[in-house]
């Protein structure tokens, strides 16, 4: 959050300006309206101070001037003009003198009054005329007063409601809502479950605030009950497609029928094995193992008979090598290479033989009683250089040998 970007202007400014514009605007129409109730007022009293002079100066100018008293007159004349309404005032006696008081200037323009000054001892005849003359000056110093109140008063409620708002907008508006911004800009996935906390008046009742920061709480759930949800399921899903992946690994090294290694995965693994065994100058030999007769068990008992017995004759591999060290692949339909790391010709041959005895005495079909299965064993360990088709055919022409030596054996014979 950038404060000092200029497109950035705290609500409370807005606030303030918005009401100032207004203020200044109410403020005119307020002094306007005082303009024009003073005029009428200061116009009313005016009149007044008319009917006053009519009233009571009238009766005692007749008598001064009746009795000649020319000072009289011109007292009372001032006193008139002393009047704050009152501009000028002449009086016109019938004789020709004049009297005057007040502001002769301000006999021309303003608005003017006249009366006729009745005889005292004849009625119906005037001994003198009296003129009166509005005084502007206290329409303008009225004027001036009431709208100098109006907009000083106007002025000084404004500022006040001002500072009551830009105070109370920042501690219940403004305060909140940079805390909320804060905590927003610096929420990352690993803190997505640290709590919004505003720093609250004690004893404040719930307002929109906090209705903001109970949202912002059902958000963050749900994001991060998401979040683990999904965490979940990727775990789920990754543990599905492993096995998947290792049920096909499996499946694409595997020969389904007897549970031994493919040819596939023979072919890989020998090359590895021989380069192993050459590496840490080791000894390593393979065995080349041919059910015999296997078409006349097939012809005699059924293919599906013949099928169990590829499958007893893995077993017996299962049963009689070591585990985890010797190895066995389905090389064609009977035929299957083990491989036996770690181990030199005699020994090899050992082994071989002791297959060929498990199968011919131990080889575990329930259906047949009468079926004899034997099968022949050619045996070769690898010399240094040596690639695996050399050592494969190695053994295969050891196992032709047997196998022309009336099957049933094993090859090279000790
Ligand atoms: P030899 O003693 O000379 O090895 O004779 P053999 O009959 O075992 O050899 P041959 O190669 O003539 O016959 C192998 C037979 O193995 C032929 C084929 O039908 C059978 N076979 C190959 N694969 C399978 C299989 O998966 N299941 C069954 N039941 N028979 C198979
Ligand atoms: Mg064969
Ligand atoms: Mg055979």
């Amino acid at each position: 959050m950038n404060l000092s970007d200029k497109s950035f202007r705290p609500i409370a400014t807005t606030l303030t300006r918005t009401i100032w514009r207004w203020a200044t605007l109410f403020a005119c129409l307020i002094g306007l309206a005082q303009a024009t109730f003073s005029y009428l007022r200061v116009h009313d009293d005016f009149e007044m101070q008319v009917r006053d002079i009519g009233r009571s100066n009238i009766p005692l100018l007749s008598v001064s001037i009746w009795d000649i008293e020319p000072d009289a007159v011109q007292r009372q004349l001032d006193g008139i003009a002393e009047k704050p309404q009152i501009g000028f005032a002449r009086l016109t006696v019938s004789t020709g003198q004049v009297f005057s008081a007040g502001d002769q200037s301000l006999a021309v323009s303003t608005s003017e009054k006249s009366f006729d000054v009745p005889s005292p001892s004849r009625v119906n005849e005037s001994i003198g005329k009296l003129e009166i003359y509005e005084n502007p000056r206290a329409f303008y110093r009225e004027l001036l007063y009431s709208v100098a109140i109006a907009l000083v008063g106007s002025g000084v409620l404004t500022f006040l409601i001002c500072a009551l708002v830009i105070y109370v907008l920042k501690r219940e508006l403004e305060y909140p809502l940079r805390h909320i911004a804060q905590f927003v800009s610096a929420l990352t996935p690993d803190r997505l479950t640290a709590p919004l906390q505003l720093p609250r008046q004690a004893g404040h009742l719930r307002d929109e605030i906090d209705l903001v920061v109970d949202g912002f709480a059902v958000l963050q759930a749900g994001v991060t009950g998401y979040i683990s949800n999904l965490d979940e399921l990727v775990a789920q899903r990754t543990a599905e497609l492993e096995t998947a992946m290792a049920s096909i690994q499996r499946l694409s090294t595997i020969d389904s029928l007897t549970g031994c290694f493919n040819r596939r995965l023979f072919n890989e693994r020998i090359v590895q094995e021989l380069e192993r065994a050459e590496r840490y100058g080791r000894p390593v030999s393979l065995v080349f193992c041919d059910i015999d007769h296997f078409k006349q068990v097939n012809d005699t008992y059924g293919h599906l008979l013949g099928d169990q017995v590829l499958q007893a004759v893995a077993g017996v591999f299962e049963r009689y090598l070591r585990h985890e060290v010797d190895w066995v692949a389905r090389y064609g339909g009977e035929e299957f290479v083990i491989v036996l790391p770690e181990t030199a010709l005699a020994e090899a041959l050992t082994t071989g033989e002791r297959l060929r005895k498990a199968i011919e005495n131990d080889l575990q079909i329930a259906a047949e009683e009468s079926l004899q299965v034997t099968a022949s064993f050619g045996v070769a360990q690898h010399r240094p250089g040596e690639i695996a088709e050399q050592l494969i055919h190695d053994a295969d022409l050891l196992l032709y040998q047997a196998k022309a030596a009336g099957r049933n054996r094993v090859f090279p014979v000790l």
